[in-house]
């Protein structure tokens, strides 16, 4: 029997871990779970979130799945194939991950035989959608584009900018479920694990003849990758070790400079940081920056961004 896997994709801090571990809060322990997570960044921050459930996790870090990392994405897949008791495969992409690129991976012919891919997730942040579409749109249309089921995250902080988000998705994908409610009033487990909505049979038909590519295919898809390996490269992620203890305020504070003061652009910021009081996590997605406690103990912090400069963000990290 082939093994189903579930792609969930989606630009730089628009939510897939908190999708995914809502979607696995669904399950009991009967069901043999492994993911499959790519940070861009040194450290995976959302891996440690994640086996905190209790999940089976392989973490390839440090690059992109679907460019630099894609050898080591598709040795792991044979490597979870080989433990032979898993019942479903969860893959997250990097959030700069070209979901094309992955599901290529995927529909090879080495494992076309041995997984079903079910209809890719694609989570687009209702608020920041128009923005990322002008400002990384290739990435963002890319995962657009392939993904079947696209949820919207922060749909109810402004309906209207929510609104006109899904229909410049809908525009660059007309054949996806679009989906605007709140996921917690929707069973994911139900809905993701169906094979094909009766509705879409027409569509997963196609995806499927597209992956009997042939040679002329192959070449395309070269030039296609050289493309995107230049985009791939304005991106940089930059970890940062925090061993001083400092107040959550005064982290925050750094962050807010790091924002304002270094030249680039901050698209996302993660990491566990070390206070008098214990550990904290600090976000920043969105515009936002929410820190909350955390049992998890670590002192990286990631920040991935386009053009930035790393000297100047460590001296105002230290400062
Ligand atoms: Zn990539």
């Amino acid at each position: 029997m082939k093994t189903p896997v579930l792609i969930v994709s989606g630009f730089l801090g628009t939510g897939k871990t908190t999708f995914i571990r809502q979607f696995l809060a669904e399950f009991d322990n009967t069901e043999r779970i492994m993911i499959i997570e790519n940070d861009f960044g040194e450290v995976s921050f959302d891996a440690a979130l994640l086996t905190q459930q209790g999940i089976r996790l392989q973490a390839l870090t440090s690059g992109c799945i679907c460019c630099t990392l894609a050898g080591d994405f598709e040795k792991s897949l044979h490597t979870v194939l080989a433990q032979a008791d898993v019942d479903l495969i969860i893959i997250e992409p990097s959030g700069v991950g070209k979901l094309s690129d992955v599901l290529r991976v995927c529909r090879s012919a080495a494992l076309q035989d041995r997984i079903s891919v079910l209809p890719p997730v694609t989570i687009a942040d209702a608020q920041r959608s128009l923005l990322y579409l002008h400002n990384f749109g290739e990435f963002f249309t890319d995962q657009i584009e392939h993904g079947q089921r696209i949820f919207l995250s922060h749909a109810d902080e402004n309906l209207l900018r929510a609104e006109e988000s899904a229909a410049a998705i809908r525009k660059i994908n007309p054949e996806a479920s679009i989906y605007k409610t709140a996921w917690e009033t929707i069973s994911l487990k139900k809905l993701l694990l169906l094979p094909c909505q009766p509705a879409r049979k027409v569509q997963c038909i196609e995806t499927v003849q597209e992956a009997l590519c042939t040679d002329h295919d192959h070449d395309m898809h070269c030039d296609h990758h050289d493309h995107h390996h230049d985009a791939y490269h304005d991106f940089n992620a930059v970890t940062l070790r925090s061993e001083t203890l400092r107040s959550g305020i005064e982290w925050k504070r750094r962050a807010v400079l790091m924002l304002n003061s270094a030249p680039g652009q901050v698209v996302r910021m993660k990491g566990i940081l070390p206070t008098p009081e214990g550990f904290i996590s600090l976000q920043y997605n969105g515009g936002n920056i929410v820190m909350e406690e955390t049992d998890i103990v670590d002192q990286t912090f990631t920040i991935i961004g386009a053009g930035m400069d790393e000297k100047m963000l460590r001296r105002l990290w230290k400062q």
